[in-house]
């Protein structure tokens, strides 16, 4: 066996839990949409308003994801953090992306979380329980009409 040859990279699962959402398969709080990438609610926020961006294109993290696909990713990054802070009135923002389980990461479709942020609130726990529906209805709506509104 040599040393220098590459570690098998995993191959992007297709049937992974973003890309059934972005084939509508299952349900999400969409935010925002265009040619290249979708925003949605993350359903066990780290904090109110915690939001997901993805690329539309495949890529399992930031390390096999087109160059094209991540401008286009950051790009929206950019426009919907913007939203998430007028629509929560929010001090700050975490904005942060894990790559392979030894990095933090559970699904693997590249995504980038958008958490607000409140002076002296600190996060709460990654995956720590899902929020009511009805109020990640309610926190997209907020969302969406700040981007309606040009906060974006
Ligand atoms: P990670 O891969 O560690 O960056 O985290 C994946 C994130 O996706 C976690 O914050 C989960 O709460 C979130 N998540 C998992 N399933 C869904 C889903 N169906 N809709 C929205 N968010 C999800």
């Amino acid at each position: 066996m040599t040393t220098d040859s590459p570690a098998p990279r995993a191959p992007y699962d297709p049937d992974n839990i973003f890309a059934r959402i972005l084939r509508g398969e299952i349900p999400a709080h969409r935010v925002y949409e265009d040619e290249a990438t979708l925003a949605f609610m993350d359903v066990m926020p780290q904090g109110e308003g915690h939001t997901l961006v993805i690329p539309k294109a495949p890529a399992r993290g930031l390390l096999d994801a087109d160059p094209a696909s991540l401008a286009a990713l950051m790009a929206s990054v950019q426009r919907v953090a913007r939203a998430v802070k007028a629509a929560f009135a929010a001090d700050g923002l975490t904005i942060f992306q894990y790559n392979e389980p030894a990095g933090g990461q559970t699904v693997f479709h590249l995504h980038v979380h958008i958490v607000p942020r409140r002076d002296g609130v600190p996060l709460k726990r990654h995956e720590g329980g899902m929020a009511d529906p009805a109020l990640l209805a309610q926190h997209a709506a907020r969302i969406r009409a700040a981007l309606e509104a040009g906060e974006g």
